[in-house]
């Protein structure tokens, strides 16, 4: 039996890794140089009798090329098994995914936007405004990713907002990696409450002493963003994921396996 305001099941999908050149864009004045490997994880929930994914992860294309691809700012992206084979293992095609939220729109978070052009899509609306704005660039966008989606599909969320208005998965808006980047809190019957936090920060040293990386969209509300991060996951007990945790990712099941 599913219960209405649970996630029943959430399965964290393996959308590819990230290797960045230098991690001192991320921690501004430390390992100038030193290569960084992230973990990119979207996630898929079984809610009622639908489907429901945060994130996309980056784009099931980058699979066909051998050691991966340069997507932006000099970030090699890489794809080991595709998104389409990795629901395949669950039994359920893309078209099944009847909702998509998203956290933002950086290419490692939208980057198979084009599998789901008949989904709902949950967006911040300011978030919108920047990727279809013309200053995409400057904001880390690439708009061919996410040229498929259908206005009339968007459903824009004005900041914090109850995905199925029960409590089951919530967004908190946490801007300042993007102009509308947020965060999901899902609530599961065994596992209790999970808060992925996206980009909020992308390692625990970030989180803790509150380093911005430096292209980062506005730095004070960046750090705003980790502490209500930090204030939200400590008042519910909710457990922390950050999604580009190399380390972390490493330690939660992936699909087929998943938590209830
Ligand atoms: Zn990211």
């Amino acid at each position: 039996m599913s219960a209405q305001n649970i996630i029943d099941r959430l399965y964290p999908l393996n959308g590819g890794l990230a290797v960045a050149p230098d991690r001192s864009v991320y921690t501004p004045g430390r390992w100038k140089g030193e290569q960084i490997t992230f973990s990119c994880n979207c996630y898929l929930m079984h809610h009622g009798s639908g489907w429901t994914l945060w994130d996309t992860g980056i784009s099931d294309g980058v699979a066909e090329e051998s050691g991966g691809k340069v997507i932006a700012h000099g970030i090699r992206g890489i794809v080991a098994r595709t998104l389409t084979l990795q629901l395949a293992d669950i039994g359920i095609s893309p078209a099944e995914v009847t909702t998509v939220i998203l956290s933002h729109a950086h290419f490692d978070h939208v980057g198979n936007a084009a599998l789901f052009p008949h989904a709902t899509w949950f967006i911040q609306s300011v978030e919108y405004a920047a990727m279809i704005g013309s200053d995409y660039a400057k904001y880390g966008y690439s708009p061919e990713l996410y040229q498929t989606l259908d206005k009339t599909k968007i459903v824009l969320m004005e900041e914090d907002h109850d995905i199925f208005g029960d409590g089951a998965a919530r967004v908190f808006f946490t801007p300042g990696h993007t102009p509308g980047h947020c965060s999901l809190m899902v609530h599961l019957s065994n596992a209790g409450k999970m808060l992925l936090a996206a980009d909020v920060a992308h390692y625990p040293y970030n989180l803790e002493h509150g380093c911005v990386p430096s292209f980062n969209s506005d730095a004070q509300q960046s750090v705003a963003s980790m502490q209500r991060i930090r204030s939200l996951a400590d008042a519910e007990s909710a457990q922390l994921w950050l999604n580009h945790d190399f380390v972390k990712s490493a330690t939660i099941p992936h699909a087929p396996a998943y938590l209830d």
